[in-house]
């Protein structure tokens, strides 16, 4: 995604990430893909998640794992069974892609571009594989964090138009800490908000950490569409 500078110039409202990732350490979710650095595992999670909300995922994730605990074990079935396992989540091209990436690696990578070359692994995803399992200062945005960076940043830009995209990925990167640790927390606290308080359908602007720095504070607005999967 090609950065954009006059969106980049928008960021970085004082308190921002401090007030974030504040919020995030008091009221995460305990997730079981947030219990794992395993990098496979937290593909799988996050391959799940890109269509499917939260509560279908969980007790999906944890048969997923038992039956397929390994790259290698998703590279020794044949694609009709790692779809079979994969049924009750659809949108199968995701499973799919999962046997053609087992086929292709022994092992993912730690870094975003290399990850992006394998199947089915977008910008986002690379980002998440890299940030969540090894803690990579690696940026991302899906559908919420776009949504919350337009609304504290860039008010004006719509997160759905192409606009709205890089002018989120150009913010994201701008306010992403340097160190792996932060910017796993970070990212993590992003989504979180954009799942719990800062939705689609309504944002909860006289609960949310970040309201004294966001430029959308209390402005009316119509419901937009949002992911699914958190
Ligand atoms: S203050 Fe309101 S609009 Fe701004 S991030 Fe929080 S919930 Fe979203």
């Amino acid at each position: 995604m090609p950065a954009d500078r006059s969106a980049a110039r928008l960021a970085a409202p004082a308190g921002f990430g401090r007030r974030l990732r504040a919020w995030y350490r008091r009221n995460a979710r305990d997730l079981p893909w947030r219990r794992t650095r395993d990098a496979y595992q937290v593909l799988v999670s996050e391959l799940m998640l890109q269509q499917t909300q939260v509560g279908r995922v969980i007790p999906k994730y944890g048969e997923f794992l038992t039956r397929f605990p390994t790259l290698q074990a998703v590279a020794a079935a044949t694609p009709a069974q790692v779809c079979e396992a994969w049924s009750g989540l659809g949108y199968y091209a995701r499973a799919r892609n999962l046997h053609a990436l087992a086929r292709r690696v022994v092992r993912l990578p730690a870094d975003p571009a290399a990850l992006r070359r394998l199947p089915g692994i977008g910008p986002y995803t690379a980002g998440a594989v890299a940030s969540f399992a090894y803690e990579r200062p690696a940026a991302l945005v899906d559908t919420n964090v776009a949504r919350v960076l337009t609304r504290v940043f860039a008010p004006r830009l719509d997160p759905r138009s192409a606009a709205g995209r890089r002018a989120a990925w150009a913010i994201a990167e701008r306010i992403l800490p340097h160190t792996g640790r932060a910017a796993y927390v970070h990212n993590q606290a992003l989504m979180e908000l954009g799942a719990l308080i800062c939705t689609a359908r309504v944002a909860h602007c006289g609960r949310c950490p970040v309201r004294p720095v966001c430029r959308s504070a209390g402005a009316p607005r119509r419901p937009r569409t949002g992911r699914a999967g958190r």
